[in-house]
């Protein structure tokens, strides 16, 4: 197995949906990026925009070579203890605030049992050391959730897994999750 040398500094590949252009850049830029202090080192489009610079696959990260990909150790964070867990019910985790919040959206009655069924259903979130530590203090800062309990979990992928060729956008939603069938 392939396990990737840990290294939080390096950087990562950038590409401006306006002019093209592309470079590598480190944390600190992203932060002052996102907060509008910087822009395109080329073209000024700033972050505010739909074409604005994004995350762009560097050619030469072994991380996006296809053939490695099942034989490359990979990591996930959770709050779970215990995970993948088979048995997972997302309602148990809810506070009777937020079941009876559920009662009151659609007409039906039938909103947590949708949202229960959407949980069950999201493609699992793999990723680099780096980006599931990288995750972790995102949702710690962002979710509110700073007390929580955390876990690293290190994840082998099935030989047969099926793998899409080559490197894809994330076709993530606003809370970070794509559901399976996407
Ligand atoms: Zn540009």
């Amino acid at each position: 197995m392939i396990e990737r040398k840990v290294n939080f500094e390096r950087l990562r590949g950038m590409r401006c949906g306006s002019c093209s252009y592309e470079w590598k850049t480190n944390d600190k830029w992203l932060d002052r990026f996102n907060q509008g202090e910087e822009t395109c080192p080329s073209c000024g489009t700033d972050c505010q925009v739909e074409e604005r610079p994004n995350f762009w696959a560097a050619q030469d990260d072994p991380s996006y070579d296809d053939t490695n990909v099942q034989a490359t150790y990979w990591y996930h964070t959770s709050t779970h203890s215990s995970w993948p867990d088979p048995n997972f019910d997302p309602i148990a985790r809810l506070s009777d605030e937020t079941r009876q919040k559920y009662q009151h959206i659609g007409t039906d009655g039938r909103a947590l049992e949708r949202w229960a069924q959407r949980q069950t259903s999201k493609a699992l979130h793999l990723g680099t050391y780096e980006s599931a530590i990288g995750n972790m203090l995102r949702r710690m800062k962002d979710q509110d959730i700073s007390e929580d309990q955390f876990y690293l979990y290190r994840v082998q992928l099935r030989p047969d897994a099926a793998i899409e060729p080559g490197v894809h956008k994330e076709p993530t939603n606003w809370v970070g999750d794509v559901q399976l069938v996407e």
